[in-house]
């Protein structure tokens, strides 16, 4: 029998496949000697098979006792016990952090009769052990039974009076737990459960559930974290924080999550316990003035910190509380960063020692990357500035005020950009925060809900702008001067800053994107860690960059940015705009004449779109796609020309009617499958030949140009062979070199790939059109019809169009590979489908030895960091 529960003492931090990211940290804790509270964890094996079978499994309520019957021993109390009770929390902890996603409770173990034992452990703290019984009640309500936690809080509320929390008495919290035991009766039709190991075994098993609560599947989806790891459960001997004024409890970091600067950074809260100090019950003070409060606990608390960060050679956050002078380490972990202090942090580490370059590429992202190259706030608009908050997640956001998560995710829906304003957030918030463009909040520090999830997800956000007086009811707050804002109105909000605009407020690029556009100021501490990192980066990675680019400016740009070449250039847009009507004429031709006419036209243009091409990569390699879209597409559409006839009747256009007619002649049912691509270049005589001379041509006038010639949508080697041929000639007509090769984006391409790398000298895997055929998917039908049922289902973590499906479409990638290199030895292989710009496809694509990647200018830098961390990071399925 597996073992499924596991003491603290027996893990450690690289357990949290099993121990989930809490209860591994517990442990290593732990055994670094750190005054951790006694404990046990329960696997995420355990809670696995829970939801399989619904049931707890066999044996798991033995080894349970057992371990407490151990804890019980060691603290020499039992749980519950009247007189003198060991009380527990039983929390949540899966592999990855969900802030705020699973549920933990305090107190468990208290009822009628150990609240009186309580009591007297705290030398007759009458006061602390009724409040710790009422919140026992209450979370237990709220998380275990499903209650609405609402009308715990209103009960709370109407006992204050308008008291501060502080000011209540035992005799208060002695009737609150009347009143909540009352809310329990009569939302469950139950009483309160008395018995201590009742309250254990319901609350791991809520945990377990909680797993799959909505919110929790929500953001695993946001977050692209596996819906099938489970949850682990930790049981922790109690420590508490509310016992007094030399008691509290407190939340830090070891570097500043935002600049990555190392000091003191934290919130504390006196005679306060769990979540107070982040829920925003009372005004928090900063973790500094602890020292002046209890210089021991201070001194202690700042070396445990050192070691936690020498240990982790990383920023950790941690949890801790004071229990009447005595420091308790209650969490830690890697601590979640801004995408800027992600640099800056992993090269500051470098220069101490604490890691190498190679390390401090993989502890960088391409979307981090992506995040810095969003746009900023032009620091000299004039549009008004309301107030400022704190600067709790970066960027510039811009968007109309929105009071409500209801509210963003429908005016996000029709289109609107808004930016969410709430008091604070709570995990409720997520579809809303998830819509809107920024987060704004008036209450909550940097290590708030808002906050961390904001930062989480790498949206903006301004929290605990305590100027504004925010009303949910009436949809609209006020900043100091009177002004009012209301739902709808513009608001700008600057992450970075903390600034808070009314209006809109223009943005100005990213330094880093300057960066990489070559501006040579390196003034800026973040710019000077991303190049570290990105020379490193490109030092390390074995794949070629490329980028997807149709004219001189983006080709231009994707040079700058590092681009190796051009993987994909398409020529449909040549078709485009004023030459609709060249292509129209050639659709149209009747005779070998006017459709040589018609090209003749054509040519020229196409020759001149190449020598700009040419010219911006001279020297670098150039991907020319000859056309791939069906001709209709440069078309009239078919409704509108034939309403247009039918209503002219008789004197309809001859013109019009020709066109018309062969609208009607091109009609396709399924155009994806149909005449398109290389079926275009075998069935209209002089096409392709017309696209190529052109290539010839200008490359022949641009000194330096390395023109590679692909031909789309070939499926038999046949196909390709007639078409290179004629290519052959006219290139030797010409007389210039160029490569021709085929995209591979049929599925019998893929499986023919041996014979056909018998007629192409290189391959790009057109990934789109392979997922789309290897799927049976029409990705414009499918993505609005069921993809996200699809997704709700589980039937795939994320869309394939976004992340290359290794098993399916990756293995046609690899089959194609292996066999067309056998033919072929000195085979080019890449890739320029949408997926040559997602992390984890270019792991794949560097896995599958293929020699470059191609995207869009913009994913360039990101590709050539995700292609440096595919070469560092051994285990690939996990690029986040
Ligand atoms: P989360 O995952 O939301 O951080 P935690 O399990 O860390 O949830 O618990 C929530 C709060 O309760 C934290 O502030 C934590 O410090 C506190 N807490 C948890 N267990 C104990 C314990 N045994 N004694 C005192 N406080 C605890
Ligand atoms: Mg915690
Ligand atoms: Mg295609």
């Amino acid at each position: 029998m597996p073992k499924y529960v596991y003491d603290f003492t027996e893990g450690n931090k690289d357990l949290k496949d099993l121990l989930g990211g809490k209860g591994a940290n517990l442990a290593e804790m732990t055994n670094l000697g750190l005054p951790v509270p006694p404990g046990f964890t329960i696997t995420t094996d355990a809670c696995r098979r829970f939801l399989e079978d619904g049931g707890l499994p066999e044996g798991l309520d033995e080894e349970i006792s057992q371990h407490l019957t151990a804890l019980e021993g060691r603290m020499g109390r039992r749980l519950g016990q009247a007189d003198d009770p060991l009380l527990v929390s039983v929390r949540s902890g899966a592999k990855f952090s969900m802030p705020g996603m699973m549920e933990t409770v305090l107190n468990i173990g208290l009822n009628d009769q150990s609240v009186h034992g309580l009591v007297k452990q705290a030398g007759g703290n009458e006061r602390f052990a009724w409040d710790s019984y009422r919140r026992l009640i209450q979370m237990f309500g709220k998380t275990v039974q499903g209650i609405d936690g609402e009308l715990f809080d209103e009960a709370l509320e109407e006992l204050k009076h308008g008291r501060d929390d502080l000011e209540l008495e035992a005799a208060d919290f002695q009737r609150l737990v009347e009143t909540y035991k009352g809310i329990v009766r009569e939302q469950t039709g139950q009483d309160f459960p008395a018995d201590p190991h009742d309250q254990m075994r319901m609350a791991v098993m809520a945990v377990f559930e909680s797993w799959n609560a909505p919110r929790a599947i929500l953001y695993r989806r946001q977050e692209r974290i596996p819906t099938d790891l489970g949850t682990a459960v930790n049981v922790c001997s109690m420590v508490f924080g509310n016992c007094g004024m030399d008691s509290g409890t407190g939340v830090a970091f070891t570097r500043d999550p935002g600049s990555g600067h190392q000091g003191v950074y934290g919130d504390y809260l006196q005679n306060a316990q769990g979540e107070d100090v982040v829920a925003g019950i009372r005004n928090t003070m900063p973790l500094q003035d602890l020292e002046r409060l209890d210089k021991s606990v201070y001194d202690e608390l700042m070396k445990i910190m050192a070691t936690l960060e020498n240990h982790y050679r990383d920023l950790c956050d941690i949890e801790f509380t004071v229990e009447r002078g005595k420091l308790w380490m209650l969490q830690t972990r890697v601590g979640k960063r801004t995408a800027g202090a992600a640099f800056r942090i992993a090269v500051q580490l470098v220069d101490q020692g604490l890691i190498d370059l190679d390390e401090a590429v993989t502890r960088v992202s391409g979307a981090q990357l992506a995040q810095l190259m969003f746009p900023r706030f032009d620091g000299d608009a004039k549009t008004p500035k309301i107030t400022t908050g704190m600067n709790a997640s970066p960027g510039a956001a811009v968007g109309k005020a929105v009071f409500s998560s209801e509210r963003a995710v429908e005016l996000a829906a029709a289109g609107e950009d808004v930016i969410l304003v709430r008091r604070e957030t709570n995990p409720d918030d997520l579809s809303g925060m998830i819509a809107a463009q920024g987060v704004l909040t008036s209450r909550g520090g940097k290590t708030s809900h808002a906050a961390v999830v904001a930062r989480g997800m790498g949206k903006t956000c301004v929290c605990g702008a305590e100027e504004l007086e925010v009303s949910t009811k009436e949809r609209r707050f006020t900043a100091p001067g009177g002004v009012v804002v209301s739902e709808g109105d513009v608001i700008s909000i600057d992450g970075s800053s903390g600034a808070v605009y009314l209006g809109e407020v223009p943005v100005v690029p990213s330094p880093v994107v300057e960066y990489f556009e070559g501006a040579t100021d390196q003034d800026d501490e973040l710019v000077r860690a991303v190049d570290r990192i990105m020379t490193h980066a490109d030092a390390t990675r074995r794949l070629k960059v490329r980028a997807n680019a149709d004219n001189a400016e983006d080709a231009a740009r994707a040079r700058r940015f590092g681009a190796e070449g051009i993987g994909l250039c398409r020529t449909e847009h040549m078709f485009l705009g004023d030459r609709r009507q060249l292509v129209e004429d050639l659709v149209l031709a009747s005779s070998k004449e006017e459709r040589d006419q018609a090209l003749a036209a054509l040519e020229p243009l196409q020759k001149a779109d190449f020598v700009e091409i040419f010219q911006a990569m001279a020297g670098l390699p150039v991907t020319i796609r000859l056309i791939d879209p069906p001709l209709h597409e440069f078309l009239p559409d078919y409704t509108e020309l034939s309403v247009k006839v039918a209503l002219a009747g008789d004197r309809a256009e001859e013109k019009d009617r020709r066109v018309l007619a062969a609208v009607k002649r091109l009609h396709e049912q399924n155009p994806m499958l149909g005449l398109r691509g290389v079926r275009l270049g075998l069935v209209i005589p002089g096409l392709f030949a017309m696209q190529v001379r052109a290539i010839a041509e200008a490359a022949k006038a641009v000194e330096g140009a390395r023109a590679e010639i692909m031909i789309p949508l070939v499926g038999a080697v046949q196909e390709l062979e007639y078409v290179k041929d004629e290519a052959q000639r006219i290139l030797t007509e010409v007389g210039v070199e160029a490569l021709v090769g085929t995209m591979i984006e049929v599925p019998r391409a893929a499986l023919t790939a041996g014979q056909i790398a018998e007629a192409a000298e290189f391959f790009s895997f057109g990934t789109n059109d392979l997922t789309q055929m290897t799927w049976g998917f029409s990705r414009d039908d499918v993505e609005a019809a069921f993809f996200s049922k699809y997704l709700e289902l589980g039937v795939f973590g994320v869309s394939p169009f976004e992340s290359l499906d290794r098993d399916g479409v990756g293995r046609l990638v690899r089959i194609a590979a292996e066999e067309g290199r056998a033919t072929r030895p000195d085979l080019k292989l890449g890739i320029c489908g949408e997926h040559g710009g997602d992390p984890d496809s270019i792991h794949f694509c560097h896995q599958a030895g293929l020699d470059y990647v191609s995207c869009s200018p913009f994913r360039i830098p990101v590709a050539r960091l995700e292609a440096g961390r595919a070469v560092l990071t051994s285990t690939d399925s996990d690029t986040r």
